[in-house]
Order: structure tokens, then C-alpha cells, then sequence
């Protein structure tokens, strides 16, 4: 038989299991103090396969990024019109353009009664840095709702807000209405600001591009930085476009081929990534001068790399040129991230890292391939829709301008319609004329779709989030997938290779966060770029409220 155990050794084993239990609770690792600096970088036309497609490539910041990083690997814009301007107003906002207004690039203003820029403003002017020309006339003024930076300064007017590109759209709704400084290459001639944000120059920013004149690269040429056989693709794709100056081959020297006009080298320069480079520096030295995340308050610097961008529309996403801008542009981010460490301290900053849009392949590529593929001159569709408005109403002209998918009737047009029994069947010619054209796949009457986020029908849904009544056009166009609009009169017109639409190829974007405030890891809930904002701004615990984007809480370190 056994032996009962001795009432010592109970308790002592007692003691031993009871241990846990007993011992004060463990303290909670510390929670990571808030960063002093918080950093978004867009880099524009970054599209969402590239990361996986080149990941044998990375070497410095993206690999930092991808190991270190919390990687939301299903992200997607939620709406039809993924360009440059309202994507990073969306990125900036955390939200969607039918709430924000900023609908695309340029659109046809009704109380103007042409074509503006988003970010056209009558009532200001041009401040320059090194020679860009005056007379443009940048702001925030059509951008309806708060940036990050906005709250943050709201919080804390000591807080400094800095952002900076190639483009004045993309530094302007990466910084909102009340930036302490906003800097890009006006007029791609040189550096500039404007008198919505600045009467003067900005002491820094003028300091900097004193001495770093983009002059300085004009005798620069680009190589290739891999070998030859590193390259997926060959040189020279089918359906590439080279910028004048340039052939679609390697190399690519900045001045152009002999003969090519000075002024060529302020576009081949932008096209290339030497100026990704530049701006890279550019936001370190800034941060430097500044003194960024060296103070009480936290401050915000928003990078837009445009370079990529200008490339993937002359060279097509599947060049090249797209894969050695790549390359290089993770060695920018790899400076970037070594220089915010050594200027703010490592765990003293975060940075959130999307793109504004994707990219379509090369219609020619896909032709080739014998898929279907092509471009939809916008005059197309408005001489469809005239001519069948003419049917009902009698001639025209009905449509005042197309640009990408929206269509906007004149006002007499539109008056006429208010007023005319025949107004159902006027509509009713005009979408089935757009639905005749080739390479279209759906269109719309607007005022059906407002408000239709949560429709059950796709394309509605983003059609929907690209909708704001005070600016949409009145009908819809949608192309079909690998389908694109062009300005040009034909068909054969425009770019190699664009974006704009609800296709994969043009939604799908990285959304990476980093910095100790993240838990690293890969994250594979849906996401929206309309949730970086709202995710990076309670790092800072800087609510957001009333925004189309979430907190993706998953993310964060407790
Ligand atoms: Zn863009």
C-alpha cells in the first residue's frame, strides 16, 4: 500500500504549484512611449504585387519593412477613381472621396465652367523656391475634410507638419490646409510652395534646395544598378512609350539624346529615380534642420515618391525601368529609416508606408498575349452621349467634358432635363450609347448611385465611394478590366500603361506599418489606405473621429 504523503511535503508541493498564482502579477511590458515623429510615405503607383514579385530583390528599407513591419496584405481602395490626388487624400484623411470631394486629378467644375486641378485655387499664387514659374495656383481649398496633420495641429499648434513630392497634388493632400511647410517641383522646374500655406519661403526648405541645385544631375545617366540576367523582363516591352529624349533601352542619360531641349532634363529627371533619391534626402535633411521629432509635441513629415509613378505610365508595371527604379528605391527607404534613427532616435518614430493607386499591365502586352485589352478616348464617350441625347432633346452640344469615367452634362442640358417628361428616356439612350462603346463594361445615371456604399452589386459600391454630389459628373463610365481611358483623340493615344479604375491591378496596395507601437507580423484582415490615417494617428492618441477609415487595432502592441 502507499504511504500517505507527509503534511510537510503537501504543502511544500502545494506551495510549488501554487507559485504562479501567488507571485504578484508580472509587470506589464512598459507601453512603448509615444513616438515623437510620425511619418507616412506614399510611394505613388506602388501596386500591391510588387512586393512579392521583386521580394527576392530587397536589401534595405522594404526589407526592413516586410521583417519588421505590421503588413496588411489584403488592402484595397474601396472605389472607382484610384488616382493620384484623391488617393492620397484618402491616405491622409481616412476617407473616401465621396466624403472628401477630391474626386480625381482635374474635373470639370461647374462654377468654373471648364476643367481645373484638384488643387486650383484662383485666389493664391506660386511661391518659388529656385526659379519654378509663378502663376500656378495651388491649395487645399477643394479638399473637404481634415488631413491628419490638420487634427494634429488643431490638438497641438506646436506640432510642425511637413510633407513634400514631385507633385503639388500629392504634398498638398498629404499635408491639408494648414501645413508648416509643403514643398514641390512647380511646373517640373524647380522647387516651390505657395501663399495658401507660406508668404515666403520656408527658411529650411529653401536652405536645402540652395545647396543641393537639381541642376547637378543634368550630366547623370541611368543604368541599370543589377546585372542583365536579374531582370524579369526584357528591355524593351512591348507597347512602351519613352519619354522625348529617351528610347525604351537602357541607358537613360538625364539630358537626353543630343538635340533634346534643355528643359527636357527637368522631365527626364523626374522620370528617373535620381529624383526619388533627392526627395528621400530632402525629408531626412528637413528633418535635421527642423529639428522634427525633437520636441514636446509630435510632428508629422509626409513623403510622396513620385518617380515610379512616371515611369510605370511610359514604361508599363512590367519593365525594366519599373523593376531598377524599385531597386533603388529601396535603398532610398533603407537611407531614409537610418537617418529618421540617427536624427530622432530608433523607437522614437513610426512610419506607414501605402500607395495612391496601382497600375494596369500594357494593352499591347496583353494584346499580344491575345487577351483583351485597350484604350477609351473620354471624346468617344461624350460624342456617344451627345449624339444620343440629340435623339430625345434634339442638338446639342449636351455633354460639357469627360474626364475618366465621369460624364457631365451643360447646364442647359441639365436644366432641360429637370424640366422634360423625356428626361427617363434621354438617360436611358445616353447609357446605353456609353454601353455600346468598345471597352466599356457598365455605366450609370449619378444620382442612382449616391449614397449606394453598401449596395450588394460591386461596381456600385465603388462607384459609390467615388461619388460626391457636388462634384461627380452626371453619368458613370466604367471600363471593362484591362480597359483604360485616354484624353487623347484616339485610341492609340495616352500613356503605355494607367490607373483609375475598380480593377485589381489599379486597388490593390501595400499598407505597412512600423515602429514600436506595432506588433510585426503579417495581417491578412481586408484593409483599406483609408485606415492608415485613423491606425498611425492613435499611435499618438489623436482620435479621428467621423472618418470612413478604422483603427486596425489588431495591429497595434499592447
Ligand atoms: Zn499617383
Amino acid at each position: 500500500m502507499t504511504r500517505p504523503l507527509p503534511l510537510r511535503l503537501i504543502l511544500a508541493l502545494a506551495a510549488v504549484m501554487l507559485l504562479p498564482a501567488c507571485r504578484p502579477p508580472a509587470p506589464a511590458p512598459a507601453a512603448p512611449a509615444p513616438p515623437a515623429l510620425v511619418v507616412i510615405l506614399t510611394v505613388d503607383q506602388l501596386k500591391a504585387d510588387y512586393l512579392s514579385r521583386f521580394d527576392g530583390q530587397w536589401r534595405h528599407g522594404m526589407r526592413r519593412l516586410l521583417e519588421h513591419g505590421a503588413v496588411f496584405a489584403d488592402t484595397r481602395f474601396p472605389y472607382l477613381n484610384t488616382v493620384t490626388c484623391a488617393g492620397h487624400a484618402t491616405i491622409a484623411t481616412g476617407s473616401v472621396p465621396a466624403t472628401h470631394g477630391v474626386i480625381l486629378n482635374a474635373w470639370y467644375r461647374r462654377t468654373l465652367g471648364r476643367q481645373a486641378s484638384c488643387t486650383h485655387d484662383e485666389t493664391v499664387t506660386t511661391v518659388p523656391y529656385d526659379g519654378a514659374p509663378e502663376g500656378e495656383r495651388h491649395s487645399a481649398a477643394m479638399l473637404q475634410v481634415p488631413t491628419i496633420g490638420d487634427r494634429l495641429r488643431d490638438r497641438t499648434p506646436g506640432s510642425r507638419v511637413v510633407t513634400l513630392s514631385l507633385k503639388p497634388r500629392s504634398a498638398i493632400m498629404l499635408g491639408g490646409h494648414q501645413p508648416t511647410a509643403v514643398t514641390w517641383f512647380g511646373s517640373g522646374r524647380g522647387w516651390a510652395t505657395s501663399s495658401a500655406f507660406a508668404d515666403a519661403p520656408v527658411p529650411e526648405v529653401a536652405a536645402w534646395v540652395a545647396a543641393h541645385p537639381v541642376d547637378r544631375f543634368r550630366t547623370e545617366t541611368w543604368e541599370r544598378s543589377l546585372g542583365p540576367g536579374d531582370y524579369a523582363m526584357p528591355d524593351d516591352g512591348a507597347g512602351e512609350r519613352a519619354l522625348p529624349g529617351w528610347t525604351a533601352e537602357f541607358p537613360h542619360p538625364l539630358a537626353g539624346a543630343p538635340g533634346t531641349p534643355e528643359d527636357q532634363f527637368y522631365e527626364l529627371w523626374q522620370a528617373s529615380p535620381y529624383a526619388d533619391e533627392y526627395l528621400g534626402a530632402m525629408a531626412a535633411g528637413l528633418v535635421e534642420s527642423m529639428g522634427l521629432g525633437r520636441q514636446d509635441t509630435p510632428d508629422y513629415l509626409g513623403v510622396s515618391f513620385s518617380s515610379l509613378d512616371l515611369i510605370g505610365h511610359n514604361f508599363g508595371p512590367d519593365s525594366q525601368e519599373v523593376q531598377d527604379a524599385l531597386v533603388r528605391l529601396d535603398r532610398t527607404l533603407g537611407t531614409l529609416f537610418n537617418d529618421l534613427d540617427r536624427l530622432v532616435g530608433p523607437d522614437r518614430w513610426v512610419v506607414a508606408l501605402s500607395s495612391d493607386h496601382g497600375v494596369s499591365p500594357v494593352p499591347e502586352a496583353r494584346r499580344l498575349a491575345g487577351l483583351d485589352a485597350g484604350r477609351i478616348p473620354t471624346r468617344v464617350v461624350g460624342a456617344a452621349v451627345d449624339a444620343a441625347l440629340a435623339t430625345v432633346l434634339g442638338p446639342g452640344p449636351h455633354v460639357a467634358r469627360v474626364d475618366y469615367t465621369e460624364v457631365y452634362l451643360t447646364d442647359e442640358t441639365r436644366a432641360r432635363l429637370t424640366a422634360s417628361p423625356d428626361a427617363p428616356d434621354a438617360i436611358t439612350a445616353a447609357l446605353e450609347a456609353i454601353r455600346q462603346i468598345p471597352g466599356i463594361e457598365a455605366a450609370f445615371e449619378s444620382r442612382t448611385i449616391a449614397g449606394a456604399r453598401q449596395d450588394a452589386d460591386p461596381l456600385v459600391r465603388a462607384a459609390a465611394h467615388s461619388h460626391h454630389p457636388g462634384q461627380s459628373g452626371d453619368l458613370v463610365a466604367i471600363p471593362r478590366p484591362y480597359w483604360f481611358f485616354v484624353t487623347g483623340p484616339t485610341a492609340e493615344s495616352g500613356s503605355a500603361a494607367t490607373h483609375g479604375t475598380h480593377h485589381d491591378y489599379d486597388v490593390a496596395v501595400p499598407l505597412i506599418f512600423m515602429g514600436a507601437p506595432f506588433a510585426p507580423g503579417r495581417y491578412d484582415e481586408p484593409a483599406s489606405p483609408a485606415d492608415l490615417a485613423p491606425t498611425l494617428a492613435a499611435t499618438i492618441d489623436l482620435p479621428m473621429p467621423g472618418v470612413d477609415g478604422r483603427v486596425l487595432e489588431r495591429a497595434r502592441r499592447r
